[in-house]
């Protein structure tokens, strides 16, 4: 059994200072999915961990961890701007999905539980369209941001679609 826990605390490092905060500027990083090049974090890079720990097959563990990296840039400002719209949708959805909850537990009426789910299903939908957005202008952008990716992520597994994982576990 391989033990991540440096590989895991060197991430960690590389997002020191730069982690996501939603009251700070927006941070982006390199491959959090394996399918895409980009994103703005929505979350702080520990909980991305978790989720690769807890779900993905251990023998993708190491190549996603070795790399997901800080993009230091600077990134076109359209990419930047849809990925700001498309984190502060993710917030709102995230704002509205609470609410809702929070109505079912206080069993408010159906009135207004309908009113907090009509509420959900806008922001949703909202984050749907910032989302699309989002991957519209770095398609636009797609020249620009594989030279950065160049500069920045050397000798990467990426293969203009996605981060190439390993099919199966080396023999022991
Ligand atoms: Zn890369």
């Amino acid at each position: 059994m391989n033990n991540y826990a440096e590989l895991r605390a060197e991430v960690v490092a590389r997002f020191a200072g730069h982690d996501y905060d939603p009251r700070g500027p927006i941070v982006f990083a390199w491959h959090v999915h394996h399918d895409r090049l980009l994103e703005p974090l929505v979350e702080p890079i520990d909980n991305r961990l978790d989720w690769i720990f807890r779900i993905k097959r251990a023998c993708e563990i190491e190549t996603r961890l070795q790399w997901l990296r800080l993009v230091v840039g600077p990134l076109p400002k359209a990419v930047v701007a849809a990925g700001e719209e498309y984190a502060a949708a993710w917030e709102e959805c995230g704002a509205a999905w609470e609410k809702l909850v929070a109505a079912g537990k206080k069993c408010v009426t159906w009135e207004k539980y309908d009113a907090a789910e009509e509420k959900y299903d806008a922001a949703e939908e909202k984050y749907d369209a910032a989302g699309e957005k989002y991957d519209a202008v770095v398609a636009a952008h797609r020249d620009e941001i594989e030279a950065l990716h160049a500069v920045e992520c050397p000798g990467c597994p990426w293969d203009g679609k996605r981060l190439v994982l390993p099919a199966e576990a080396e023999p022991e």
